[in-house]
C-alpha cells in the first residue's frame, strides 16, 4: 500500500512525517548530563500500554507519518517492548512506514539485536560517550562499557547499521573525541556529536559540561580534513566527510546553530503527551482522547490540534545569567 504524503502541516508550512516515541522514562544508566543520581520515575499506571502505543503510532501513520524512532529512557528495558516493534513491522511490510529506528544505550542489544532485525529495523543509534571503561562508568554512573560493546557487535552481526551518538562534554570526554572518531569510522559507523541541552535538573553544573561543537570542530579540523557534504538523514545533524577515514561525522548543535527551520518531527512521551518542540513546554495530551473511546476520532482531533500549535523553534540558552531557558523536563521523558 502506498501512503499519501503527510497532511500534518504546521503553521509554518513544515510537513510533519517523523515521530519519535519515548516508550519509557526508565533507564538502566544515569548519564550525568541526562539524569540526576536519584531519579524518581513515573508509576507504571501512568504509562501508555504497549497496545495504546501501537494505536497511537497507527493514528500518526494514518495521517502520513512515514518514519518512527523509538526512544526513551532506555527503550529496550521496557518489558515486552518487542511486541511494539512486531506490530510496527506490519506498517513497514505494507509500505505505510518507510522505517522504524531505535535510539539505545546498547546495554540490552546483545539480547535484542536479532529480534530487532527480524522486525524490520535496519539502522539504530547507539549512544557512547567514552571508550575508556572507567570514564564510561563515571559518565553513565551504572553502565558497563563491555556490555555495550558486545551489544554493538551483536547489532553488526544481525545486519543492523549502527550510528554512534556522542555527547561532547567539557573536560570529561572532549580529549577523547578524536579516538572515538577513529574507532567509529574504523568500524564503519557514522559518528554524530551532540551538544548538551539544558533539559531537566541534574546534579552537576550544566554550564561546566557544555562544550560548543564549533570549538570541537575546529580542534578536529587540525588533525582531520573535514569536507562539507549535503548528506542528510532527515534529522538535525549536519555532516562532513572525514577525508582520512572516509567516514561521516555529524554535528547536532541546538545551542550554537539552531536547526528548527527544517524540523519535521514531533515527540510523544511514554504517557502519551505530544511535545511539538523539544525545547518548548507547550504540549497536548493524547492519552485522554485515546482512552475516551475505542474509535480514533478524538485522538485524530488532538493530533491535529498539536500540529497546529507547533512553534517556529526552541529558545534554549545556556549562559551565566541563571540559565533562563532551563527546561523542567529531562531528555529521558521526551526521548532524545
Ligand atoms: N537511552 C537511550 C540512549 O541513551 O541512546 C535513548 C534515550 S537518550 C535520552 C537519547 C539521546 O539523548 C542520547 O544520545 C543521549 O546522549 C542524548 N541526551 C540525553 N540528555 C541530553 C542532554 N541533556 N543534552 C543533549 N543530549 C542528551
Ligand atoms: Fe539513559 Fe540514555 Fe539518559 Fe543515558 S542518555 S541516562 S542511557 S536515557
Amino acid at each position: 500500500m502506498q501512503q499519501p504524503v503527510s497532511d500534518l502541516i504546521d503553521p509554518f508550512g513544515r510537513r510533519v512525517d517523523y515521530l519519535r516515541v519515548s516508550v519509557t522514562d526508565r533507564c538502566d544508566f544515569r548519564c550525568v548530563y541526562c539524569m540526576s543520581g536519584d531519579m524518581t520515575f513515573l508509576p507504571h499506571s501512568d504509562l501508555l500500554t504497549l497496545e495504546e502505543l501501537d494505536r497511537l503510532c497507527g493514528a500518526f501513520i494514518r495521517r502520513g507519518v512515514r518514519r518512527i524512532r523509538v526512544s526513551g529512557g532506555e527503550p529496550l528495558v521496557r518489558r515486552g517492548i518487542m511486541a511494539l516493534f512486531r506490530s510496527l513491522r506490519a506498517y513497514l511490510d505494507d509500505g505505510r512506514l518507510e522505517e522504524v529506528t531505535l535510539t539505545t544505550n546498547g546495554s540490552q542489544l546483545a539480547r535484542f539485536a536479532g529480534e530487532l532485525a527480524d522486525c524490520g529495523v535496519r539502522r539504530i543509534n547507539v549512544s557512547l560517550d567514552s571508550l575508556d571503561a572507567e570514564k564510561f562508568r563515571v559518565i553513565t554512573r551504572t553502565g558497563s562499557l563491555d556490555k555495550v560493546l558486545a551489544g554493538i557487535d551483536a547489532a553488526v552481526c544481525a545486519g543492523l547499521k549502527v550510528k554512534i551518538n556522542t555527547v561532547a562534554l567539557r573536560e570529561v570526554n572532549e580529549f577523547e573525541i578524536e579516538d572515538i572518531l577513529a574507532w567509529a569510522h574504523g568500524r564503519g559507523f557514522d559518528l554524530t556529536l551532540i551538544e548538551t541541552m539544558p533539559l531537566g535538573e541534574i546534579d552537576g553544573d550544566r554550564l561546566a559540561q557544555y562544550l560548543p561543537l564549533s570549538e570541537m570542530r575546529a580542534r578536529l579540523a587540525r588533525r582531520f580534513t573535514l569536507d562539507d557534504t549535503a548528506y542528510r538523514t532527515g534529522g538535525p545533524a549536519r555532516y562532513v566527510t572525514v577525508r582520512e577515514t572516509g567516514g561521516r561525522l555529524g554535528f547536532i548543535t541546538p545551542m550554537t546553530h539552531n536547526f528548527c527551520e527544517s524540523c519535521n518531527r514531533v515527540r510523544v512521551t511514554c504517557t502519551g503527551t505530544v511535545y511539538m518542540c523539544l525545547g518548548q513546554e507547550d504540549r497536548v495530551d493524547l492519552r485522554a482522547p485515546l482512552r475516551a473511546s475505542e474509535g480514533d476520532a478524538l485522538l485524530d482531533a488532538a493530533i491535529l490540534k498539536a500540529i497546529a500549535r507547533k512553534p517556529r523553534g526552541h529558545d534554549f540558552v545556556i549562559d551565566r545569567a541563571g540559565l533562563p531557558s532551563m527546561k523542567g523536563r529531562h531528555m529521558n521523558v521526551t526521548g532524545g
